[in-house]
């Protein structure tokens, strides 16, 4: 391992703790993705210093967390996390006083804080002094072997902390690690704890499952696991619906890694839009079924309302995404209209982009009729804007046959 490939602000978070008479190391993530000759995604420190004493060593220093505080240096974009060594007390009967909380917990060896990690890949120490990896758990052994295996055991690991079952398939996806056999057998068990994760934390999980560059393949080790259902329930029953098309969010998935492996902007908006498709377009349909004054619009409108109040129970949405999400979805009816002064002004609609994205995953999803339509809104973006009001000025005889009277379109709401 290289000191090449380690954030400079992270050796300079090392060498002011040392200096302060601290013990630091690099771990975590960061050592297990070096000596994979990977690109760590960030840096994590350890130290025997407490959340105060860091505080007091950084200006650009602020405490986080409230079970465990943890410091979070910040250099501009980068943030090196900075955890104090804890002892393998369980984390579980912990938390009504704080104080006796941090006295049990705070003041463990680096070996106690090997054993309280999740995985053995996961335990790696490095000392940038002397450029040694310290393994107290046999991380080594398993990192040759492309093992996941959780340390301690593995049921009573996932018990205190569910999302522990999330990470051993997204490390193993974005590895292209084996999860050991007695860390896995658990696994189709306890994937109902994932309902008692707060759906605030759940987010930010979901975000590292499907932006992380592997989404594909983390969908299928869910679903594989039988974990999807209890993070997208509407979706997977939707998806027991399909019938051998290749599904509009495999496709998403799969642009998803691709913008990421070219370094292009994701949006958890269009991520979203893509997750809750599925179950939004069987409800449209069956809402029509059932009511057959409601038009495309409105029924849209009103499944991505039920759909979204059923999401959020288990997966927060923020509302900075909730809101562009329901704009992508609202404006795939209006997408159909092609002549009059719409069009144009739907190009200017600054969702325009990802919404004309999404009908592209729809048509190549194999939704029915859309290819010509894509093709239309494609050349429209393409042209002149003489051409542009020829394109739209002709009446395409679809529109003509299937017009129907119009009806109000129910406004729009804001809130979930
Ligand atoms: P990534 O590449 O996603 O950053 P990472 O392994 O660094 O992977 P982080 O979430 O950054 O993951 O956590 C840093 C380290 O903290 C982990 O490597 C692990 O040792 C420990 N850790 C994180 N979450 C848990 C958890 N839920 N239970 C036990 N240990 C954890
Ligand atoms: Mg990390």
């Amino acid at each position: 391992m290289s000191h090449a490939q380690v954030s400079e602000n992270a050796l300079r978070v090392i060498n002011r703790l040392h200096n302060a008479g601290y013990e630091a190391y690099l771990v975590g993530g960061c050592v297990r993705d070096l000596l994979l000759g990977r690109v760590p995604k960030d840096f994590d420190v350890a130290t025997n210093a407490y959340p105060e004493q860091v505080e007091q060593l950084f200006r650009n220093c602020r405490l986080i967390g409230r079970r465990f505080r943890l410091a979070h240096v910040r250099f501009g974009r980068e943030i090196v996390e900075v955890a104090t060594f804890r002892g393998n007390h369980s984390e579980a009967g912990i938390g009504e006083d704080g104080r006796i909380m941090r006295d049990n917990v705070y003041g463990g060896t680096l070996e106690e804080d090997a054993w309280r990690r999740d995985f053995t890949v996961n335990a790696l120490y490095y000392n940038v002094y002397d450029s040694t990896v310290i393994d107290h758990t046999g991380g080594l052994d398993d990192l040759q072997a492309g093992i996941l295996r959780l340390m301690g055991d593995p049921a009573q690991r996932y018990r205190e902390d569910p999302v522990r079952m999330l990470r051993a398939v997204r490390f193993a996806a974005k590895l292209g690690f084996r999860i050991h056999p007695e860390s896995e057998a658990p696994l189709a068990e306890l994937g109902v704890l994932l309902e008692n994760v707060p759906p605030a934390r759940l987010f930010e999980e979901i975000l590292k499952l499907f932006m992380g560059g592997y989404a594909v393949q983390t969908y299928h080790l869910l679903r594989h696991y039988g974990l999807f259902k209890y993070l997208f329930p509407q979706t997977e029953v939707a998806l027991e619906h399909e019938r051998g098309t290749p599904s509009l969010l495999l496709q998403a998935l799969a642009n998803t890694d691709a913008r990421i492996a070219e370094d292009k902007p994701v949006t958890p908006a269009f991520l979203f839009a893509a997750l809750l498709w599925e179950p939004l377009r069987l409800l449209a349909e069956d809402l029509r079924a059932q009511e057959r004054e409601m038009g495309e619009i409105q029924a849209l409108q009103v499944a991505g309302e039920m759909v979204v109040a059923r999401q959020v129970k288990r997966i927060a949405l923020p509302k900075r995404f909730s809101v562009p999400m329901r704009e992508i979805w609202a404006m795939q009816p209006r997408l159909r209209q092609r002549s009059g002064k719409r069009p144009l002004r739907l190009l200017e609609h600054p969702r325009f982009r990802a919404a004309y994205d999404f009908l592209l995953l729809r048509a190549a999803a194999g939704e029915q009729d859309l290819q010509e339509l894509c093709d239309w809104w494609t050349a429209l973006q393409g042209a002149e804007g003489g051409e542009r009001q020829t394109m739209t000025s002709r009446m395409p005889p679809e529109t003509k046959t299937r017009r129907r009277r119009r009806r109000k379109p129910a406004p729009v709401k804001r809130e979930e």
